[in-house]
């Protein structure tokens, strides 16, 4: 009797979860958490290498069923809650990496929430939609880059180290699935005057992505930018106002939106 609405897709694969577990690189000094354990197939799997494994699991008929397969375990805590709620902080003391099968209805909210509410996490391996783990990783240039790869790569370092057929699941998804690996740089990835006002830029830029540059600055919905002032940013910055913003790296959009930052403070 599973839930669709919760993405309620086990793993049966034993390859897959192995591989999960290699490419988290557990060792006796991690702390996991693990978000939606299910009925625990990979929980018992890193429980066997880590220090100690915190599953965090929403759906109420799985909490039974998870303290008794993991009763005669000291390392595994069960936690019945909500992954976009629960205070990760209090849960753990120090650091700590997330190993999820993630539920894909929430994939994007979890990761920016872990990756934008300053909670200690090292390291983030899951298993999210093929398509959503190429949009996190892409460089400049492609379809797939855009806020979800700026707003990752601007925290950590992304890579996609698998990918999964839906033949491994129960009940098998429709799509092909990805397990990522994101790397969290303590050190932002760039200099930033005000980082609000950097991913303002980075949405207003996005906004209609078949625009120019220009375009989309000065029509932007979270920012009221003058034409003027757009166009003397771009050229202090040395960007062609024709380009589209899905040619435009992190480092060109930071220095975008600093000069930008200035020429808008001075105005207001
Ligand atoms: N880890 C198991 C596996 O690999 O077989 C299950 C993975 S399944 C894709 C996702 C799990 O996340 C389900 O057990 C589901 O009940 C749980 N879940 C859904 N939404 C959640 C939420 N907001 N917080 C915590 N767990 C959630």
């Amino acid at each position: 009797n599973l839930k669709k609405s919760l993405g309620q897709n086990f793993l049966i694969d034993n390859n897959i979860l192995d591989k999960i577990v290699e490419t988290a690189n557990l060792t006796e000094n991690d702390t996991v958490i693990e978000i939606g354990p299910g009925i625990g197939s990979l929980t018992q799997k890193m429980a066997k290498v880590a220090n100690k494994v915190i599953a965090v699991e929403l759906d109420n008929r799985l909490i039974p069923v998870l303290n008794e397969i993991f009763e005669g375990y000291n390392n595994v805590e069960i936690v019945h809650g909500d992954a976009l709620e629960v205070d990760f902080s209090q849960l753990v003391e120090g650091s700590f990496k997330i190993v999820a099968n993630l539920p894909y209805y929430i994939t994007t909210p979890i990761i920016m929430r872990l990756l934008e509410e300053g909670f200690n996490v090292e390291e983030i391996v899951v298993m999210v939609q093929k398509e959503v783990g190429e949009r996190m990783v892409a460089s400049p240039g492609g379809k797939d880059y855009g806020i979800l790869s700026i707003g990752v790569q601007y925290h950590t370092k992304a890579e996609i180290s698998f990918i999964v057929p839906p033949s491994v699941f129960i009940p098998q998804p429709k799509v092909e699935s990805a397990v990522i690996n994101l790397k969290v740089d303590k050190e932002a990835a760039v200099d930033l005057i005000d980082e609000d006002f950097f991913f303002k830029i980075v949405k207003s830029a996005f906004h209609q992505r078949r625009k120019t540059i220009r375009n989309s600055l000065t029509k932007a919905p979270y920012i009221n930018l003058s034409r003027d002032q757009v166009d003397q940013a771009l050229e202090e910055v040395g960007i062609d106002s024709r380009r589209r913003a899905e040619k435009l790296s992190i480092e060109q959009f930071a220095k975008l939106s600093n000069v930008l930052f200035g020429l808008y403070r001075s105005k207001e």
